[in-house]
């Protein structure tokens, strides 16, 4: 926990001079072609950094020092011990920088600072550790073959993994790409998204510190449509980690196919029903915790609880408890630390924001709370906690991901058209239920077509289980060693013994 006030955060932003360069083999520099490209502060509206706009040239480059870097063999062949050693060093690089990567996201993309320094950096630390910690205790296996052979499996890193992140979440989805990727001996090449790449491209420098080989850690900043296709059409790339968008996603395997069928791992969107039946118990707990569904991180969560579900006997009471918990989430600064929401990531994100709440007004949903843009004078991307209610599941507004916050209430009698609505949405993302019987809790889950359901609770779990989607949510697995897994591949070992 931070002491710092917002002029302390104030202060300590003013003396940033942010690297926007890329980092290749082991070096930072310049994109090939020298194009270059601002990474504006959303919270008003003017430059951080210039940032070197990666294309097809930096890819090929990059990925052909990456597979060097592979074949070489000190980060793959290296021991899985060694490479714990590696991975606990930058760890513990990245909390003794914990304050300047903070700001770096929270400057970035507009994220509260207490957010990005007391849960984003926690979070990215943590899957660094818990997957350098695990690489050191994970066997092969003996087939149980007869006599005369002997069966090995054993797993083997995939070889050139190239990591395509978002911009909500910068380093901490940084982080739960690269930690189980590189603990398993891959050469990474990290691509943050254009509108938050600072945090990555810091990173880079701590992990050569730390002892990364040159050319296993290299970090592209630049358009998705100009370096991210480059290393998604690549024959040299042997895997995309993926999370952002469904549209996107949907890309990258296209790409993947009309390449070298490189393996994908999709992280994609989501649209979750928060269901609460009429015996969820403490409905203020309930409803304090719906609010913080939708709002935390501006709404700007994959997972986030953004159809509400309300069994409609208590519907009118939940709302007005929500509606209660929902004006304690007005944004402010990012660099506040009293700030409970901050900046929308840029001017974009926030149009689209409005183009869903008029389209949502327009199909006759009610507006009960926000719905416009706030504290605009300074330039800043800002957007109110919104709540709309006498929403249906056929609305734009509870089929397409918003991405900001944004709620809609939709009622239901009865846990049979609760799944059915829940489950009438092309997404699969999270979903989570309220009630105090058990066995309810229990049916429902196991209907609901999710990657990961919350009984009593929204966004629980940790490092011990795994992240994803079904559906158009996607089909990889963060965090658990489900995903450590997903980065290596299984070779067979068949030998023949005479003396059977
Ligand atoms: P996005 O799909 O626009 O971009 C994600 C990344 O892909 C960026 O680095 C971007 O530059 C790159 N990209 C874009 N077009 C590309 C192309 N043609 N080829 C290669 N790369 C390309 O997503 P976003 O706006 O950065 O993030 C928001 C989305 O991410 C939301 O849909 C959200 O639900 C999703 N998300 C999912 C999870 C999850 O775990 N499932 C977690 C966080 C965010």
């Amino acid at each position: 926990m931070s002491e710092h006030t917002f002029a302390d955060w104030r202060a300590l932003s003013e003396g940033l001079q942010p690297e926007g360069r890329a980092f290749i083999r082991g070096r930072y520099c310049e994109a090939a072609s020298g194009a270059r490209f601002a990474t504006l502060n959303p919270a008003n509206g003017l430059p951080l950094a210039l940032v070197a706009s990666c294309d097809e040239q930096d890819a090929e480059l990059a990925v052909g020092h990456a597979r060097a870097a592979f074949r070489r063999g000190d980060w793959s062949a290296l021991a899985p011990a060694g490479r714990k050693a590696v991975l606990l060093r930058l760890a513990g690089l990245m909390e003794r920088h914990a304050e300047e990567l903070a700001l770096l996201d929270s400057l970035d993309m507009g994220k509260p600072i207490s957010n990005s320094l007391n849960v984003d950096l926690p979070a990215a630390v943590r899957c660094l550790r818990w997957n350098a910690e695990a690489i050191d205790k994970v066997y092969g296996e003996v087939a149980p073959t007869g006599p005369d052979s002997l069966g090995l499996v054993t797993r083997e890193p995939l070889g050139v993994v190239a990591a395509l992140v978002p911009w909500n979440f910068p380093l901490m989805m940084a982080c739960w790409k690269i930690a189980p990727a590189l603990a398993a001996g891959n050469a990474v090449i990290l691509k943050p998204s254009e509108k938050s790449p600072l945090s990555a491209i810091r990173l880079a420098a701590l992990a050569r510190e730390a002892g990364l080989p040159d050319g296993i850690l290299q970090v592209l900043p630049g358009y998705g449509h100009t370096v991210g296709k480059a290393l998604a059409l690549h024959p040299e790339v042997d895997a995309l980690a993926f999370t952002g968008s469904t549209r996107v996603g949907k890309l990258l395997t296209r790409y993947a196919g009309e390449s070298n069928l490189k393996r994908t791992f999709m992280e994609c969107g989501g649209k979750s029903a928060n269901i609460v039946f009429a015996d969820a118990g403490d409905l203020d707990r309930v409803a304090r915790e719906a609010a913080q569904a939708i709002f935390y991180n501006q709404g700007e969560v994959c997972i986030a609880g953004s159809r509400l579900l309300v069994e409609n006997t208590i519907k009118e009471e939940l709302v007005e408890r929500i509606l209660h918990h929902a004006r304690a989430w007005q944004p402010g600064h990012p660099l506040d630390p009293q700030s409970p929401m901050g900046a929308i990531v840029d001017a974009a994100q926030l149009d689209g924001i409005c183009g869903h709440v008029h389209k949502a007004l327009a199909q006759g949903a009610r507006l009960r709370l926000g719905g416009e843009p706030v504290l605009t004078d300074g330039g800043g991307c800002y957007f109110p906690p919104t709540v709309f209610d006498q929403v249906h599941n056929g609305m734009a507004l509870a089929r397409e991901e918003v991405f900001g916050p944004v709620l809609a209430v939709i009622g239901f009698d009865g846990a049979d058209e609760a799944v059915a609505i829940a489950n009438d949405s092309p997404y699969g993302l999270a979903a989570a239920v309220w009630t105090q019987n058990l066995d309810l809790a229990l049916t429902t889950a196991r209907r609901l077509e999710s990657g990961q359901v919350f009984v009593n609770n929204y966004a629980g779990g940790d490092m011990t289980v795994p992240f994803g989607g079904v559906k158009q949510s996607g089909n990889g697995r963060d965090k658990s060693l489900h995903s450590l897994a997903e980065y290596s591949q299984l070779k067979t070992t068949w030998i023949a013994l005479s003396a059977g």
